[in-house]
């Protein structure tokens, strides 16, 4: 079943340490079948030398597995609630990439410094509060999960607009409209984050991209009259 959305986790997963965004197994992507109303992740803790399509886990929407023979990725229930909410959402990534996770760590929004960002990411991305005791006892993955919602509502964001965000002292998720583009924002946001840490190094009063600039280039790329690329 879904042997083709198999192979195309499998090879984002295979992405990861490709591009530097992953130590050891620390990371996991997933994609889904809107039509059947499942996702494919890679399964728990198993070395990427020998990860096969074949591993790779079927799960229903609440986490539920379908079919494999491995155990899913530990962060699954948070995957599930993602797509359950995210309706648009086709494919999502998590890791503990380095620049990512300096910003986590610092409990700090991604301000939008350059038009890399703004290629990408339409305003700041996110840093989600830490989860409290009662929603760790209740469920960890599930509750990170809804805290991740409850960012994008409380501050009103469009999650197909801003397809990442950054869990305080933990690490980044992205997402897209599949697998391939969840790590390709995945691998903007790392970047992103290591560009900003150094232009605020080298000028502490470094100013976030004018509202025009990060208009012109969000919206070339993704508004309704976009441009860019070929056709
Ligand atoms: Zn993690």
């Amino acid at each position: 079943m879904l042997e083709q959305l198999k192979e195309e986790v499998f090879q984002a997963n295979l992405e990861l340490p490709k591009q530097g965004l992953i130590k050891y197994t620390w990371g996991n992507v997933s994609a889904i079948d809107r039509d059947k109303g499942l996702f494919v992740i890679k399964p728990s803790g198993v070395d990427y030398e020998t990860l096969t399509a074949e591993d790779m886990v079927v799960c229903d929407l609440n986490g539920q597995v379908i079919e494999g023979k491995l155990n899913p990725s530990s962060d699954t229930p948070t995957h599930a609630v993602l797509y359950q909410k995210f309706p648009k959402v086709g494919g999502i990534v998590h890791t503990h990439s380095t620049w990512a996770t300096i910003w986590a760590q610092a409990g700090l929004d991604v301000p939008a410094m350059g038009t890399t960002h703004a290629d990408t990411f339409y305003g700041s991305i996110p840093c989600a509060r830490f989860l409290n005791q009662a929603e760790i006892n209740q469920g960890y993955e599930t509750e990170t999960g809804n805290v991740i919602i409850e960012t994008f509502e409380r501050r009103n964001i469009d999650p197909m607009e801003v397809p990442g965000i950054l869990l305080h002292g933990h690490g980044p998720f992205t997402w897209g409209k599949d697998a391939k583009s969840a790590v390709m924002n995945a691998v903007v946001l790392d970047e992103v984050c290591k560009m900003n840490l150094f232009a605020r190094e080298l000028n502490h009063f470094a100013e976030t991209l004018p509202q025009r600039i990060l208009d012109k280039h969000y919206l070339r790329k993704h508004g309704t009259d976009a441009y860019y690329g070929q056709k």
